[in-house]
């Protein structure tokens, strides 16, 4: 897979050699050490999903600084209690493409560990009304320092550029809600539908000052279903008078691992687990219920409604083979308020970048990433029939140090959502910015 997509990227040598990189090279060293001080600043001071409402003061002073026009509060949720901390900035460089660009600014609900010096200690009660603490574990405060020395390499560089940048700071990415916030408050009715869009997340797996990028589908579909399994409750020494519905639990379990080993095409990817099993109270009660939470990851729109009805009837059917009565068939219900899209980097836009990438900061730079089945909703802003190209790429942030240790001793590095991740600020941010705003030049060039 590799080799065949570095020969197709050796079909673009004839990209025009890009004269304003030193520039580019040479504005992100320069504002560096602000940026990092940003960042610090941002880590130090993290807030969970639908609760951004310092992050987005700090964005949107960030990109009035640099003359765009700042839209804050943006967004509406479906649950009408959140705010929509969304913020939304266009800067103008006269007719020409629109091009978005996104950073999501959400923190998570871990007890930070890593020892750094400017480690979060910051509390919070969660929407669940739960103490948790709170901590930038995915890296969202580096896309934002990043994503600010962009917006600061652009408005330097007009002189390269024209159309309308329409910079994005989402809030509620780990929720899944956020992008859908912004569309469905106006977002492209209001600012503009953009030409491209584009994205960026740190990856803990890559070596800092590289960039990583899937071609096609990179990350989920996500599905969130609950089933609640119905039986008919009694003593535990007397099944026969019962209708156990933890023992026709565990047949849906097994019955609902068919799905990807039976009924799906091997070549479609899908992924079914449960997550979460709740029933019974003690040793000798047979329960009236079970609660199961499931997630559900596909790539094609086709596959994931065929595995959805799957599920659907699997739980329904194992139940009639157990006897259960009609009535008190499972209730399977996919939460539709949840669902991720799954992300796919348009392979024309794809191919584009890369080329422009490897110029930019070498061959050697640049990775073929394996697509995944995480979500991301960054797949929101090229909408569900992807006519927006979007391109949502990986920037390394793991010394290469570690990485070669890792290697060496089998031992895992911090995943992103771990309470010992963080990225090595300086080289990130750095790739971030030149990753980014040379995608944004290529897109916008006069
Ligand atoms: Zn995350
Ligand atoms: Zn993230």
């Amino acid at each position: 897979m590799k080799i065949c997509l570095l020969g197709i990227f050796s079909l673009f040598p004839a990209i025009a050699a890009f004269s304003q990189q030193p520039s580019i090279d040479k504005i992100a060293e320069g504002e560096l050490p602000s940026l990092l001080a940003i960042y610090k600043d941002i880590h130090s001071h993290p807030e969970l999903s639908a609760h951004e409402e310092r992050t987005s003061a700090l964005i949107a002073k960030e990109l009035r600084a640099v003359g765009c026009d700042v839209t804050e509060h943006f967004g509406q949720y479906d649950r009408p209690e959140l705010k929509g901390y969304g913020v939304i900035g266009l800067m103008k460089n006269g007719d020409g493409p629109t091009v978005l660009v996104r950073t999501d600014m959400d923190a998570l609900p871990v007890e930070e560990e890593t020892g750094l010096p400017y480690a979060s200690k910051v509390a919070a009660k969660s929407d669940e009304g739960k103490d948790v603490h709170v901590m930038h574990a995915c890296g969202h405060d580096a896309h934002m320092a990043a994503f600010v020395g962009v917006a600061r390499a652009l408005q330097r560089s007009k002189e390269q550029w024209h159309g309308t940048i329409l910079f994005v700071a989402q809030p509620a990415e780990e929720t899944g809600n956020g992008a859908r916030a912004l569309l469905k408050a106006g977002l492209y009715s209001r600012f503009g539908k953009p030409n491209f869009a584009l994205g960026f997340h740190d990856n803990a797996q890559i070596e800092t000052g590289h960039i990583g990028v899937t071609e096609g589908y990179t990350y989920a579909n996500v599905d969130s279903v609950n089933i609640t399994v119905r039986g008919v409750g009694g003593h535990g020494a007397y099944p026969h008078k019962t209708k156990d519905p933890i023992v026709l639990s565990a047949e849906i379990i097994n019955a609902l691992q068919t799905i990807a080993s039976r009924e799906n095409n091997p070549i479609d990817p899908v992924v079914v687990t449960v997550g979460s099993i709740h029933g019974g109270t003690k040793h000798n009660i047979i329960p009236d219920e079970v609660k199961m939470q499931i997630t559900v990851r596909t790539y094609k729109a086709d596959v994931r409604d065929r595995v959805l009805a799957a599920i659907d009837r699997i739980a329904k059917g194992c139940a009639a083979a157990a006897g259960i009565p009609p009535d008190r068939a499972p209730i399977v219900e996919v939460l539709q308020d949840q669902f991720t899209p799954a992300t796919y980097n348009n392979p024309e836009l794809t191919k584009r970048l890369v080329g422009v990438w490897k110029k930019t900061l070498g061959a050697e730079n640049v990775e073929v990433s394996d697509p995944t089945m995480g979500g991301e909703d960054f797949s929101e802003y090229s909408l569900p029939d992807h006519s927006i190209p979007a391109c949502d790429f990986h920037i390394g942030a793991v010394d290469p140090a570690k990485i070669a240790e890792s290697k060496k001793s089998g031992t895992s590095l911090p995943s992103l959502h771990s309470s010992k991740f963080a990225p090595v600020p300086e080289p990130t941010i750095r790739i971030g910015i030149i990753g980014m705003t040379s995608a944004v030049l290529e897109l916008m060039k006069k």
